[in-house]
């Protein structure tokens, strides 16, 4: 398996290689936080949205009461009524604190210019004493977040220390740089100290996480240190105080371009949902409890997009607004929060990668009882996948308030009226592909043409996800074979994702299938031209079996499930 340092370089490589993802208008340089999907990557993305689409709305399971789940869907605008901002607190509370330095005029997050300032020992000491959990000068709630994500409780202390140590020597080795990539980091750390190649696996996964949660933003540690060097033109700069930048991209509506055409594009798609709760409501006989799901783009000015499209400024969430009664809010969330985790590993990721992390009272938001993040070990780091939150009745209440509407709902059998309390499982649909890119992604052996073994890149998808999911070749393109191919591609295709090629030696083709995730391919050959029977070689096996050529499809859905 391929080293845990590299791994990452390898996924975004063949993600590049084989079309999976591409960044954003690369012929002129890309555009930092932007990502672009190829031919395999929008079919992988697009089966995530159709088995979640599926599952959830479409042919959602038995609640917790055991009768089906009540869903819907909507499909909402991406520019709103700016009012609608206002309400939900994106336009006061969704930002980050930024610094300019006052020379080159760059810009920077408060937390950036801090961490550049840790070259000076006694502040990274004290920096160190309160992320490993000693008297800090953090507050409750980061700290907490910290010690979570570096998977330290029940270290002994020997092992901190030395993962204090080795984190000392990357950030003094990393000097002035900014914090771009752990990798660099570790790279340097490992030249420097030899220390990091004694380390296990496990202990290097901690120091990489530890490096990348370091670079997290630290908002309400306080001010930048005035004196820093500035990370762009390196000058001792004097930095403006923090100002706080909001996350939201904006733009003008129609041709004036005053402040009263501003608008913004959406950073969620929840919004879209609460303020068509109530025509929902109207124009369905849809009662509580119930759903409303969306899938749709968001939009967030991300100031450090990092981790290839882990945190992207352009992106596509998949959301659920559930709606019911405030007092069965709590058994709904659980089973949210559980549905959601599981919907992950049946879709392929291992459960000892993924993770349930509930917040502690002081992580959650003013108006949240209860959030739970369903987090999954990515090369780079442990991090979240989808949040579920129950968010009790603020955002209906709020859009009261602002809209200056009826929010509340009446239920004709208890003849009690009240604004429902709404459960949010908040999904990014990248993240997920970009997780079931990462769990797919391995290396094994196969035998090339002269049967000697060769290392072989495979994505071993989950069926229902795979982008491809049967692969038809005629061995040479001649004696009819390429015509009995293509019958059978045609077959196929009307039903599934079939692919069809006849270029090249047929062991290549079959490493192409292999790097795509494809689970089948079907090679017809001589044999086939006697008896109509053809090979059907598995990914994961390698095993090949002959089977007739007109029963291709059928054999191919029932070992998918599909
Ligand atoms: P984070 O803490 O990582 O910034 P968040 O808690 O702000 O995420 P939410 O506002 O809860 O995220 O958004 C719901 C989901 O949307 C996240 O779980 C994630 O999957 C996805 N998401 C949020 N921000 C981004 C981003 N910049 N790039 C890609 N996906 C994102």
């Amino acid at each position: 398996m391929a080293n845990e340092q590299d791994l990452m370089e390898k996924i975004v490589s063949l993600a590049k290689r084989r079309g999976f993802i591409y960044p954003s208008s690369e012929i002129y340089g890309g555009i930092n936080g932007f990502w672009d999907y190829g031919p395999l990557g929008v079919e992988l993305k697009r089966n995530i949205k159709d088995a979640w689409w599926h599952d959830i709305v479409r042919c959602p399971a038995a609640g917790p009461d055991g009768r089906p789940i009540q869903m819907v869907g909507l499909d909402c605008s991406i520019i709103m009524n700016p009012k609608v901002w206002e309400a939900s607190g994106h336009l006061s509370g969704f930002s980050d604190p930024m610094v300019d330095c006052k020379k080159c005029k760059a810009r920077f997050r408060a937390d950036q210019v801090w961490i550049v300032h840790w070259g000076d020992q006694a502040k990274f000491d004290e920096w160190l004493a309160s992320a490993f959990g000693n008297p800090t000068t953090l507050p409750e709630g980061y700290r907490a977040r910290m010690a979570q994500k570096l998977g330290l409780a029940g270290y002994t202390a020997e092992m901190q220390e030395k993962v204090r140590e080795i984190l000392r020597l990357g950030r003094y080795q990393r000097g002035n740089q900014p914090p771009t990539y752990a990798k660099t980091v570790l790279a340097s750390a490992r030249e420097e100290a030899k220390t990091l190649a004694q380390l296990s696996n496990r202990e290097r996964k901690i120091v990489a996480n530890a490096i990348i949660v370091d670079s997290e933003p630290l908002s309400t540690y306080g001010e930048p240190p005035e004196d820093s060097q500035c990370p762009n033109c390196h000058e001792m700069a004097t930095f403006t105080k923090p100002r706080q930048f909001n996350l939201m991209f904006r733009t003008t509506v129609g041709a004036l371009e005053d402040p009263s055409a501003l608008a913004y594009l959406r950073p969620e798609t929840a919004q879209g949902i609460f303020v068509n709760y109530k025509n929902v409501l109207d124009t369905t006989r849809i009662k509580t409890p119930f759903g409303i799901a969306q899938i749709g783009k968001a939009f967030r000015n991300e100031i450090n997009p990092r981790n290839f499209t882990f945190r992207s400024r352009e992106f596509e969430q998949m959301e659920i607004e559930f709606f019911c009664h405030p007092g069965q809010a709590d058994p709904w969330y659980e089973y949210w929060r559980d549905a959601r985790f599981k919907w992950y590993v049946d879709h392929g990721l291992k459960s000892s990668k993924l993770r349930l992390r509930n917040h502690e009272k002081d992580e959650l938001a003013h108006y949240a009882r209860a959030c739970a993040d369903v987090e999954y070990e990515f090369p780079f780091g442990i991090s979240e996948l989808e949040g579920v939150a129950n968010r009790t009745d603020f955002d209906l209440t709020q859009h009261q308030k602002f809209s200056g509407r009826d929010m509340t709902y009446f239920d004709d059998e208890t003849k009690e009226r009240f604004i429902p309390y709404v459960i949010e499982p908040s999904g990014g649909v990248d993240r997920a592909t970009l997780a079931f890119l990462c769990e797919a992604y391995d290396e094994d052996e196969a035998p090339d043409e002269k049967g000697a073994m060769q290392k072989r890149t495979v994505l071993r998808f989950h069926p229902r996800l795979a982008p491809v999911k049967v692969a038809i070749f005629p061995l040479v393109r001649k004696d009819g074979m390429p015509e009995k191919a293509q019958a059978i591609y045609q077959a196929c295709a009307k039903h599934l994702a079939a692919f069809y090629d006849e270029k090249g030696a047929v062991g290549r083709r079959y490493r192409r299938q292999d790097e795509a995730g494809t689970p089948f391919c079907v090679t017809v050959d001589g044999e086939t031209n006697q008896n109509g029977t053809v090979t059907v070689r598995d990914r994961d096996t390698m095993q090949q079996v002959r089977i007739p050529g007109a029963s291709v499809l059928a054999y191919v859905r029932e070992r998918l499930h599909i």
